[in-house]
């Protein structure tokens, strides 16, 4: 990957002895290891598992982003923090753990965090970008600004007992966050933030994979996650694997995607607090602009023939669950569809968590459909209160 590739002391040798006796790594490998500078964004549950499985890898620069303090609460599942440093920049709390780990390799630390000021130039100085950050607005920002500076991104995430993990490497062929999710969940519509709980040994599989993931890029061995995403059920013990297409037309990493400076307005919403998404502006009163799942499913049931369920979703979040009498359409092929959309039913737009949905049908309306009514909460709603056997995500 980098041009310099340094030569190894026999200490070096010793310690990466397992490593050397991998085929699929060897001398090279190790050596590409060592010449490479990783950027860990996030000293949290999935960065520590990360950063210590890299530090311990032998990459030779290792970055840390985080702008936090050691809180008593992060130790549940923070392994590069201990007691004693609650209340330490958790990026000297990390450089110190990792320096301990391997005095061969070199820790760089950024107390300022990834911000939207910083993070294409900051990424622009490495290899790989690993995100271990916790919510969405990070996330996008993260996925932006790698796809600006042309670097992949090692994406993990957890919620309570699932994670996920995927390579996003547009510059690679793959695909990006945004390709996954086009905008982010309304804000409130999913806990993020701290606010849900998450099974600490969850963040050390998932941490562990983004890790595994990177060492396979660096020194260029194996199947990369790219084009791929992982999903782990950990109270059922699962892993599945789904294709992620690339989106032409995607704002992150399509043709059209902006250049410049990021702005600053897309990424402050979603940890905002929870908003009422319900407007006054509805065409009749008869058709409600949102309504629950409950009554959604109340309508399907009595009128079957005078409503028709319309999923918004993209084909790989069809493929991870859908309702069986749903006609689906992406949100971004709607306008191409209109002229196929009944007007003389009652349309009911589904999506993942209401986000994409509520747009459509507000779009729908513009377009002088009256009888279109979003469902609040999404498919995730559904399998909460009324189908459990659906898959989440
Ligand atoms: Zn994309």
């Amino acid at each position: 990957m980098p041009a310099a590739v340094p030569d190894l002391s026999p200490a070096e040798l010793a310690r990466y002895s397992r490593h050397l006796m991998l085929g699929e790594i060897g001398l090279a490998g190790q050596r590409r290891l060592a010449a490479a500078r990783v950027l860990i964004v996030g000293a949290g549950g999935l960065g520590s598992p990360a950063a210590l499985y890299l530090a311990a890898a032998g990459i030779g620069t290792l970055g840390i982003a985080d702008f936090d303090r050691v809180a008593d609460h992060n130790l549940q599942r923070q392994l590069l923090h201990d007691h004693a440093s609650v209340g330490r920049p958790k990026v000297d709390s990390a450089a110190d753990r990792l320096r301990a780990t391997n005095p061969f390799i070199r820790i760089v630390v950024h107390p300022e965090g990834v911000t939207v000021a910083n993070a294409v130039e900051l990424f622009a100085g490495y290899d790989v970008i690993v995100d271990g950050t916790d919510n969405f607005s990070s996330r996008y920002l993260n996925n932006d600004a790698a796809c600006r500076a042309g670097k992949p991104l090692v994406y993990g995430s957890v919620f309570k007992f699932d994670g996920q993990v995927s390579v996003f490497d547009p510059a690679g062929g793959g695909p990006c966050y945004r390709c996954l999710f086009p905008e982010a969940p309304a804000a409130g519509a999913v806990p993020g933030c701290g606010e849900a709980g998450v099974l600490g040994a969850l963040c050390g599989v998932i941490g562990s994979l983004q890790a595994l993931e990177t060492v396979k890029l660096v020194a260029g061995f194996g199947t990369p996650l790219r084009g791929r995403l992982l999903v782990y059920d950990a109270l059922n013990q699962n892993f599945q694997t789904f294709n992620l297409p690339r989106v032409p037309h995607c704002t992150a990493c399509g043709p059209a995607a902006a250049r410049g400076p990021l702005d600053p307005a897309r990424y402050a919403a979603a940890c905002a607090p929870p908003v009422q998404a319900v407007s006054a502006s509805m065409s009749e009163p008869e058709y409600p602009l949102e309504i629950s799942v409950a009554a959604a499913r109340d309508l399907r049931r009595a009128q079957p023939d005078r409503t028709v369920l319309l999923d918004v979703r993209e084909p790989y979040e069809l493929a991870i669950c859908r309702l069986p009498d749903a006609r689906a359409i992406p949100l971004r092929e709607i306008p191409d569809h209109i002229g196929d959309l009944p007007r003389d039913q009652h349309l009911l737009v589904l999506c993942h968590h209401g986000s994409r949905s509520l747009r459509v049908t507000e779009y729908l309306r513009d377009q002088g459909f009256a009888a279109v009514t979003n469902i609040a909460g999404g498919i995730d709603a559904w399998a909460q209160e009324i189908d459990p056997s659906l898959a989440r995500y």
